[in-house]
């Protein structure tokens, strides 16, 4: 059988099935497209300003590093002429962030940004590890979740930074929609398909370039780039809603790969009905962060894909199967194309950029005064009284799960 040629240079041998369409490039055509599709949601959304201080929210993980590393590569290649900082929060987990760190400071090294790093302690008198020895391990990854939004936006604030860029995959973004739909929480749908979330009360805007990226492709691009990333999940596990959400999802895209997309365009055609809402598709339109969006609130409830276990070790199974194929690819063995072996998926209506040519359909449907849509009240936001945060309450959630935290610590410590 004669190999198969990639399908965007017509010259070089496909090895990569594209998990997003199963579209079969070869390795330089594979990179280029994914960068030049960041490249496409970062301009199409105006989501950089020149000389502008970028803070890359950086665990260590696959989609903090390829996020750290396609900026780097797009701000050259494209002269954004943004200042991008790599911003590392240290939750406090023993054996977890401790060696993540140190993949965040090689990073530092080889990407030749500066590092900065913030500790729950400092900044919240409690470590993880110090929060599961109290309240136990349910529902913690709720506390570093909460804990770690806020901790993004102090750290930003220390360096004088207005802008956190986070690495939240459209796996990610689905799986949020998943839950606030399940849940029937229109309003904070809406929030979590912005791609820009931040508001006038806060003086931190917060953005996920990699909003429109499969985590499969992700992992590709990491593999193929041979970025240095830590791989090691979270040891505290997810809650299980989220767990479950994302499991379905999994399982979505297996049978029909555009789901993840289809999930998060669905999504962003939800959030327009929501009154008052101003949520992006693909940014090419809306690019004013979603007013009433409450960062305080979104994303609550984990740690998001760079720790969450819920994939059942799907994406380390990959990044094995990636490496296994090398070998084989070394062994001047006949490779064929195996990063996944998904059954072909019904024609998608998702070119590659992600966009759906039935824009008028959309319209139609997202008509404002439709009957039987409910009134949802816009949420006032105002500020933490403790600490200042934006909150729509009168304390915000991390300064709520402190006080509840310190009432229960032990009046000596273990
Ligand atoms: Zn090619
Ligand atoms: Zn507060």
């Amino acid at each position: 059988m004669p190999p198969v040629l990639c399908a965007i240079c017509h010259t070089e041998r496909a090895l990569i099935k594209r998990p997003k369409n199963h579209q079969k490039l070869c390795k330089a055509c594979f990179i280029r497209i994914f960068e030049d599709e960041v490249h496409h949601t970062i301009t199409s959304s105006e989501l950089f300003f020149r000389g502008e201080r970028v803070a890359i929210g950086a665990s260590g993980g696959k989609d903090s590093t390829v996020l750290a590393s396609v900026l780097k590569t797009l701000n050259e290649r494209h002269g954004y002429g943004v200042d991008l900082i790599l911003l590392s929060i240290d939750e406090g987990i023993k054996g977890y962030r401790d060696d993540s760190l140190e993949t965040v400071k090689r990073n530092a090294k080889q990407y030749d940004m500066p590092l900065k790093i913030v500790g729950y302690d400092e900044l919240y008198g409690w470590t993880m590890d110090q929060v599961v020895e109290t309240i136990g391990k349910k529902g913690n990854c709720t506390y570093c979740g909460v804990f770690r939004r806020q901790a993004l936006d102090r750290g930003a604030k220390m360096l004088g930074i207005k802008h956190v860029v986070t690495g939240h995959n459209a796996d990610d973004v689905a799986e949020t929609i998943l839950m606030n739909l399940l849940r029937g929480d229109l309003p904070r749908l809406s929030r979590s398909t912005s791609i820009v979330t931040g508001s006038d009360a806060s003086a931190v805007k917060r953005s996920k370039p990699l909003k429109y990226a499969y985590e499969k492709e992700i992992v590709l691009y990491a593999h193929h780039k041979k970025l240095d990333y830590f791989s090691t999940e979270c040891i505290y596990s997810p809650e299980a809603f989220r767990g479950s959400a994302r499991s379905l999802i999994k399982s979505l895209e297996k049978v029909r790969p555009s789901a993840i997309l289809d999930v998060v365009r669905s999504g962003e055609d939800m959030a327009r009905l929501v009154p008052g809402a101003t949520s992006d598709s693909c940014g090419c339109k809306g690019k004013t962060p979603s007013s009433h969006a409450s960062a305080d609130e979104d994303n609550v409830g984990g740690c998001g894909s760079a720790n969450g276990q819920a994939t059942g070790g799907e994406m380390a199974a990959m990044d094995r199967q990636l490496r296994e194929n090398e070998v084989a690819e070394a062994a001047n063995l006949e490779t064929e194309i195996t990063t996944t072996k998904t059954t072909p998926a019904p024609t998608s209506t998702s070119t590659s950029n992600g966009h759906r040519p039935d824009k008028q359909r959309i319209k139609e449907r997202s008509k404002p005064g439709t009957p039987g849509l409910p009134i949802i009240p816009k949420q006032k936001l105002g500020t933490c009284e403790k600490c200042g945060y934006m909150s729509s309450q009168k304390l915000c959630q991390a300064c709520m799960l402190l006080e509840g935290l310190n009432k229960n610590r032990p009046e000596i410590s273990i």
